[in-house]
């Protein structure tokens, strides 16, 4: 495993290499990420992950300094995998100043995390721009564990790039609970209330599926959850999973949470 420190490393290393994999990971990795290399070595004659904490996604400093990085395990995991090259970029090896980058999103995107993380998304399409400018891959493996993020930088990134986006199942724990670098910041009592969460939501799904009204239960649902947990919750809605439309028809959508337990913010989608 070669470790690029900067873009003239990552250049140099990565000449004359066709058909790569990229993942590109905020690090603290996880099952989940793992999933997303596996399959990258799998499909691609060289694998590179990144590791880079992106400022510009994190709309509240505090959550920025508190986001979990964890860099001697993440390289320890990463040989173990064979992984090709780990890229660890500097903040100026991404953010060169001279060419500026503008992301505006639709109204229509100004949804669910775009409503509630002011700016967050147009952080994550610039840095996944400029990452794929640097690193030219011919596929980007991403976890549907972020579903807005996965459909919007596809959006984006298909539009302006022969990069084709690959889109990995969500990897949960024995409890359900979505894999998250974040997990690492609850409570003990917490990461066991999140598993019920998410466990609750699976059956509420299944359970949709010959009902009426679904948008009622949904909201009845959400006053359940926020009752017999202590979460806030930002949303819970059942969205279309190809133009992420609010329905109420359960076929071909998923139901989409964004909560806070315990002053950390967790999504998942079911
Ligand atoms: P992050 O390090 O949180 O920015 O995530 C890097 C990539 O891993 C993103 O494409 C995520 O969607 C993906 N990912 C994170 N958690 C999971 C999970 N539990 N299952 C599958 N993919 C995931």
């Amino acid at each position: 495993m070669k470790t690029l420190l900067n873009n003239i490393d990552l250049n140099e290393a990565l000449f004359g290499n066709s058909n790569i994999g990229f993942v590109p990971t905020m690090g603290s990795l996880h099952d989940g990420h793992i999933s997303l290399i596996k399959k990258s070595i799998k499909l691609s004659n060289k694998t590179i992950v990144s590791i880079f904490v992106n400022p510009k996604q994190f709309n509240n400093k505090k959550d920025y300094k508190k986001y979990p990085r964890n860099i001697k395990k993440d390289l320890k995991i990463l040989k173990k995998l064979k992984v090709d090259f780990v890229y660890l970029p500097k903040i100026k090896d991404i953010f060169r100043t001279k060419n500026k980058i503008k992301i505006k999103l639709n109204k229509q995107d100004k949804i669910m995390c775009a409503k509630y993380r002011k700016g967050h998304f147009e952080g994550v399409i610039e840095v996944m721009t400029r990452l794929t400018k640097i690193v030219n891959p011919s596929k980007i493996f991403m976890g549907e564990k972020d579903f807005q993020q996965l459909l919007l930088v596809k959006k984006y990134v298909e539009k302006n790039f022969k990069s084709k986006i690959i889109s990995c199942k969500t990897i949960r724990d024995k409890n359900k609970l979505a894999l998250s670098s974040r997990n690492t910041l609850l409570k003990k009592d917490d990461l066991i209330n999140a598993g019920k969460i998410s466990k609750s939501l699976i059956i509420f799904k299944r359970k949709l599926l010959n009902k009426k009204n679904l948008n009622n239960l949904i909201l009845m649902k959400k006053n359940e959850l926020k009752k017999k947990y202590d979460i806030k919750i930002d949303y819970l809605e059942l969205r279309n999973i190809k133009n992420l439309k609010l329905t109420n028809k359960i076929q071909n959508a998923k139901i989409f949470i964004a909560y806070s337990i315990n002053n950390v913010r967790l999504i998942d989608n079911f």
